[in-house]
Formats: structure tokens, sequence, C-alpha cells
């Protein structure tokens, strides 16, 4: 796989940040000073029993540097800790390293900004773009929903506010750095830092960490390998410390049966029958591998040829930001900007931009396949079509993503029969699917396949960003075929790193 080397120095948006500081030495590697060193420590405050708000703040030497700064989502108790002070004053960090522009992974920030941190935050240049999409995109959200909250009265906070304003968002965007891949810098002092692609979505990273003599690998969310859009994670590096390993699907591997046959069973009759498709997605990274899936069938003649509406400005702004970093993708960039062979379009593709365009669509008949955010139907443009076609048993929902638990998504999967929407329970007539292999995240076997590039068992592997039974599973694997020493640490828990 092509690295990218030169820091983001092409492109419309890469020259326009700060670079990180250059590659400088840590100590002078003694036995007696390493004795001597304090020890580096992680707290862990977020993403710790549950999938979303990573937030881990990795200390050394009275210095500290905030790995990830994701928002909570899904039950009520955990979206509750985004209002929460952290344990640490904000303006007592001195950075912020985001793995990628997901917003479990980086909607946090315009609070944290908001509340004090005044440091830099350093990411991938795929990533500062990224968040140029996914932080004003979130403040909308919860701008639009504490308006509607307030206009239905159906919040218990009088008035209901937002968490952050978009103006607060922006505000955040200004505080980004890149960094390149493959370059040790030390983001802050006495902390080496370098950044390899994990294949999750372009520009997501897992960051190398020495400080005090140890060496500290924190995976981010890790791709597999055998992704038609991404390419594979690359490999961790030898003498791995402490490793902090995201366990999403700790507890799953991948079933044999082939994307293309489970989408051609499941979307085939639903087109036929004139249905409307609704398939919550994420805009970064999900709906680009759908919507190649969905072109590779209908090109094939195996499902029926059906306009495809894809609601949501950032997917379309995504589509654009993938081709610009194409070295991490499996398709070649002449082919990607190629508007007739372009993988990740459909033919008939519509591009919704405007909300009126998008409340247009409530009045169309199938056949059609609407994709929309949020992947997990918590929030964003799907909540609608969603309030618009469950009631209808000829259409069908489609999810293709890990849902959390208390999330509408993770609802219709486990066969709920009302939804709640704007206040309103909404009955589910239509059908709901399920899809495995299209997620963004590797199986148990991936991770375990990427764990072996490292040359020894780390002294002890935090097993993070995974709901208890996954997190359960994986540490028994990790236990068992590769003889790595676990631990499943607690939401705010400080660990000594020895
Ligand atoms: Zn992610």
């Amino acid at each position: 796989m092509a690295i990218c080397s030169d820091g983001g120095a092409s492109g419309n948006h890469r020259g326009a940040f700060p670079r990180a500081p250059g590659r400088l030495p840590i100590g002078d590697g003694s036995a007696a000073r390493l004795r001597a060193m304090p020890k580096p420590s992680i707290q862990f405050l977020g993403a710790a029993g549950t999938v979303t708000g990573s937030r881990f703040l990795f200390e050394h030497a009275g210095k500290r540097l905030l790995i990830d700064a994701g928002l909570f989502q899904g039950l009520k108790e955990l979206r509750s800790r985004n209002w929460d002070d952290l344990p640490v004053a904000p303006a007592r960090i001195d950075a912020v390293l985001l793995t990628h522009g997901h917003i479990d992974h980086c909607g946090y920030l315009p609070r944290l900004v908001r509340q004090g941190f005044a440091g830099p935050v350093f990411c991938t240049p795929a990533t500062a773009d990224i968040l140029a999409l996914t932080l004003p995109d979130s403040a909308r959200l919860q701008e639009e929903e504490a308006a509607f909250a307030n206009k239905r009265g159906y919040s218990r906070h009088h008035p209901a506010l937002p968490l952050y304003t978009e103006v607060e968002a922006e505000h955040a965007l200004r505080k980004r750095h890149v960094v390149a891949y493959g370059t040790p810098a030390e983001l802050v002092p006495g902390m080496r830092v370098t950044l390899r692609p994990t294949g999750h979505i372009v520009g997501a990273a897992f960051a190398e960490i020495e400080a005090g003599g140890q060496r500290v690998v924190f995976s981010g969310d890790v791709g597999g390998y055998d992704c038609a859009v991404m390419g594979p994670p690359a490999p961790l590096p030898k003498g791995i410390d402490h490793l902090v390993v995201e366990s999403t699907y700790g507890g799953r591997v991948e079933e044999p049966t082939p994307i293309s046959a489970q989408l051609e069973r499941i979307l085939a009759p639903v087109l036929r029958n004139r249905g409307v498709v609704v398939i919550p997605a994420f805009a970064i990274g999900r709906t680009t591998i759908v919507l190649y899936w969905l072109r590779t069938l209908m090109e094939s003649g195996r499902i029926p040829t059906a306009p495809v509406y894809v609601d949501s400005p950032m997917a379309t702004d995504s589509v654009e930001i993938y081709s610009r970093y194409c070295d991490e993708l499996n398709v070649r960039k002449d082919v990607l900007e190629d508007a007739n062979l372009c993988p990740i379009r459909t033919r008939d593709i519509q591009l919704v931009r405007s909300r009126d365009d998008s409340k247009r669509l409530n009045a169309l008949k199938g056949p059609a396949i609407f994709i929309s955010s949020s992947g997990m139907a918590s929030g964003g443009r799907v909540v609608h079509h969603l309030a618009q076609r469950l009631p209808d048993p000829n259409n069908l929902v489609l999810l293709v993503g890990y849902q959390a638990v208390g999330t509408r998504g993770r609802a219709l999967i486990e066969g709920a029969r009302y939804v709640r929407m704007f206040g309103v329970d909404i009955p589910v007539r239509a059908q709901v699917a399920s899809i495995r292999g299209l997620s963004a995240h590797g199986d148990s076997n991936e991770i375990v396949q990427w764990l072996k590039t490292t040359d020894r068992p780390p002294r002890r592997t935090f097993l993070v960003h995974g709901e208890p039974e996954a997190l359960a599973a994986m540490a028994v694997r990790l236990e068992q075929e590769l003889k790595f020493p676990t631990y499943t640490p607690r939401y705010l828990e400080r660990v000594e790193l020895d």
C-alpha cells in the first residue's frame, strides 16, 4: 500500500493545516534512566464496556494526550455522559490525537474546546478533511434536535439545548494539525507518536506511542482484510509493551455467505414488489461500500435496477474525499474519478442535498433505495424516512453495520413492534433485515490475524470498544490462541503502565 509521506501537501485542503512537530529523540535510552522514568498511565474515559465514546487519556511525566474525543451514543445513560465534566479539566490536556473521523471517536471535540481545551488536535490529512464534514453535521443534528424538542415540548429540559453549536464545531476545526502516516513525531513533549492505516475508513489510523521507555499502541477502529473498497490494516510494530484494542465484533466471525448473495436474497424480492428499501448507513465509509455492492448487483442483473437516493450531503462529499486519498483504497484514482466507471456510484444515483428535496422523498413510490445516515438510526435524515416507511409491510429496512444497544437500529434488529421517533410510537410493519460483512470493522478472526503481525504478546492488552459479551469473547480468544494477557477496563478506570 502506498503511504502518504508528505504530510498532505497536495489537494484542496491538505496544505491548510499546520504540520505536527518533526522527529525528536526521547531520552538517551540508558537502563538507569529508564528505571527512574515515571510510568505512563491510561485513564479510560469512554469506550470501556461499550462501543461508543472513545476517549483515552494517556499521561506521562506531567503531560496529557487525549486519544480520541468521541461522543457516547445509544442508551440514554450513556448519552448523558456527554454532558458530564471530564475528570481532568480540558485546559490541562496538552493535545488531542484523533484516530479517525467517525463521531464516536471525534464528536466530543467541540464540547471539549468549549470547556477550555486549547491545544492542538492531531490527525491524518484525510481525517482532517472528514472532520470538516462530520463535526458541523453533528452540531447541526444537535441543534435541530434541540429545536424540534422545544417545538414539540417532548424534552425534559426547558429549553432543550444542543451539546454544541455549528459555530463551536467550526471553532474546534481550527485546531487541526496533520500528521502523515509512518512519520514519527513528538506530538507532546516526551511522547513520540507514529500513525499507520487501519483500513477502517480513509484516514483511519492506529497510534504507536513511545513514552517512558515503553511502546503503547492504540488501535482505533480496525478494518478487515477483504474489503472491496478499503485496503487492509498496516502491520503492527514489533515489541509492543501495552496494547489497547477495539473489540466491536470480538464475539463474531463473518458468515461464509458472500455479501452479493446475501444482498440479492434480501433486496431482489422487495424491489420486484416495488417496495422502498431504507438503508441507515454512516455517511463516511459505509455508504461508499453499500453503493459499491448495489452497483455491482444491478450491473450484473442480480437485483432489479432501481433509483438510489443518497440522502446525505455528507455522503456525497465523502466520495470526493475518498477519491482524494485513494492510496488507501483498493480502487484506482482514474476509475474513481470517471463518473461512468466509478464503482462507488450507481448509474441512476440521486444525490439529495437540500432538506426540501429530502422531504419530497416522502411522497416517492417504489421501487427505490434510500441510503441515509445515521447508521444506527439514532439521528439524522434517516429517522424521517423510517417514520415514513416503517408502517408499510411492502418496504424493507436493511441494517448494514453495528447497532449499539439503545439505538433504534438495535431495537429494529431485535424485533421491536414500535419504535419511538419525534415523541411518537411508529408501528414496525416493514420487513427488517441485517447483513453481515459490510461492516467497516474486522471480525474476530481478522482482529486476531492483525494482532499476529506483532512479534510477541504485549505485557497487557486492554480490550475496549465492545459490548460486554464481545469483550469477554475477545478476551478468551486472545488469551487462548495468542497467549496475550488481557484486561477489560471499567469506565473512568486509570491504569499505570509498568
Ligand atoms: Zn469508526
